[in-house]
């Protein structure tokens, strides 16, 4: 309904100057094609700037020569702002659930940090030597509970990890029949405590090298059995795996089957059993318990690994789930299989190997769960409560110490400044490298990062078990062979 008069300027919708030569009228005028829905930003003659939508026809003579055109112009200014509102709204959102997630992360270092005392403590608790039955259930149950609560922590972390697209998927060697042993050996204790059976159905496709992420193949595998277990009364479970050709060359389909006999679950249920905090029956929570978190990560990390889960369900016979999974075939079969190998060999006995650490930690309840760690893996400590009296210690004794233990968050100084510090002096001193192992309770992505860049060596996220003690512990023992 306004009229514009003369040659009007034209902006595109990012805001830089359309030159004329390049604008939609020289374009029709010159091919005698229409523009349709052409979106810039026009001047009004009172400068209001408005952005159109420009649509244009050539007008021809009969010889089919351009000799004029039409043009008309919608004004789409309540569009945009509309359309600018929903950017706004989905920005706000996605802030908001990233802070949601930072949150959950940094709550989660808060409850790992008590809890690696509480699972170490009750740890040496059950190694006293002729303790009372009542009392070894008591610790046990204990442990079971603060078990579950850290299994609880994880899959909130797990989730807050997929929100904000941070997984981390690996690429690595392995076979299937380690994934499965794995499994078994984590969920056997429950069968054996229900009384049904838990049978892995073996195939070819068991000892075939893969390429990919078998930590969280394994993840998604003792959810599927562990639910399978969970709901199963009578009969069992059982596993197995099968192989498909992709037509990619140098990969191939694997499809690992979980089947039950047991409760089963209504057709009607099967989409939204995979939903974050949904189970097919609420009244499920109250007896076999749960969160309903399971399903949710199984599937997303299926997904983050290019894969899928399926089900087949019949209510009061059991279930099938099937984990899918295109992997990559080794090429060198054998390189991997040495490098795999390589990765398993037996740990070197500890007892014989004694030397100092200096555990640089501020919480008392971990440094006695360290101590006790330490002096039961072959190993003296010093303790410092700050990286700052970590550096006071290292410059006044550095020649007794074989290694740092180094937790990371920490007042006065925290395990990352120490570090870096601890490495200058060896630089500008020209002193041997110490091997510094960080302990976090910081398990999110980039932790591990922040540390190694820092200059650490190794790095443990609490709460730990002793293993994983001793496992970076052999390290040092193999750099120092080697
Ligand atoms: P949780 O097991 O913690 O409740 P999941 O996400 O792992 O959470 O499972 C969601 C729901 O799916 C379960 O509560 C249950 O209702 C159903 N479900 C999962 N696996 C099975 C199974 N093997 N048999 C019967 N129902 C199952």
């Amino acid at each position: 309904t306004e009229k514009y008069c003369g040659s009007l300027k034209l902006w595109l919708p990012d805001g830089s100057l359309l030159p004329h030569a390049e604008g939609p009228l020289t374009e029709v005028l010159r091919t005698g094609n229409p523009a349709h829905n052409v979106e810039v930003i026009i001047e009004r003659p009172d400068g209001l700037r408005v952005p159109v939508l420009i649509n244009i026809a050539a007008l021809k003579n009969t010889e089919g020569e351009v000799t004029g055109s039409i043009t008309s112009m919608t004004d789409i200014r309540e569009r945009k702002l509309s359309e600018e509102a929903i950017q706004q709204e989905k920005r706000k959102a996605e802030a908001a659930n990233l802070a949601k997630s930072e949150f959950l992360a940094n709550m989660s270092h808060e409850i790992r940090t008590p809890m690696n005392a509480v699972l170490g403590l009750a740890h040496i608790l059950s190694l006293t030597a002729d303790m009372p039955k009542k009392q070894q259930e008591v610790i046990s149950t204990l442990q079971l509970s603060a078990q579950s609560l850290l299994g609880l922590i994880n899959d909130l972390l797990d989730i807050a990890k997929i929100e904000t697209n941070s997984v981390d998927i690996e690429h690595i060697p392995f076979t299937m029949s380690e994934v499965i042993n794995e499994v078994f050996s984590i969920i056997s204790h429950s069968v054996r405590e229900q009384g049904i059976t838990l049978a892995h159905i073996a195939t070819p496709a068991d000892s075939q090298q893969f390429l990919g992420d078998p930590h969280r193949i394994r993840q998604v595998l003792v959810n599927l059995v562990s639910n399978a277990v969970k709901f199963t009364q009578h009969g069992g479970v059982t596993l197995s795996t099968t192989i498909t050709p992709l037509d990619a060359p140098g990969r191939c389909y694997v499809h690992i089957a979980v089947a039950d006999t047991g409760i089963g679950i209504a057709p009607g249920k099967l989409e939204q059993i995979f939903e974050k905090f949904t189970q097919a029956d609420s009244s499920i929570t109250r007896k076999y318990g749960g969160t309903g978190l399971g399903l949710a990560i199984s599937k997303n990390l299926a997904e983050i690994m290019g894969g899928s889960i399926t089900i087949k369900s019949d209510l009061d016979k059991g279930s099938e789930f099937t984990l899918h999974l295109p992997l990559e075939l080794p090429d060198a079969a054998g390189a991997y299989a040495a490098a795999a190998k390589d990765n398993q060999q037996e740990t070197p006995d500890h007892k014989i190997m004694h030397g100092r650490v200096l555990l640089v930690e501020d919480y008392q309840p971990n440094v006695m769960v360290a101590t006790y760690m330490l002096e039961s893996l072959g190993y003296n400590c010093d303790v410092a409560s700050n990286g700052k009296e970590a550096l006071v210690g290292l410059r006044a004794n550095r020649g007794k110490y074989v290694a740092v233990l180094m937790d990371v968050q920490m007042p006065v100084m925290d395990g990352l400044e120490a570090t870096r510090l601890i490495r200058e002096e060896e630089k500008q001193k020209g002193l041997t490298r110490m091997h510094i192992i960080a302990m976090t309770a910081y398990a999110l992505q980039g932790d591990r990062e922040r540390c190694m860049s820092a200059g650490m060596d190794d790095y443990i996220s609490k709460p730990f078990q002793p293993i994983q003690l001793r496992t970076a512990l052999d390290q040092l023992k193999t750099a120092s062979a080697g």
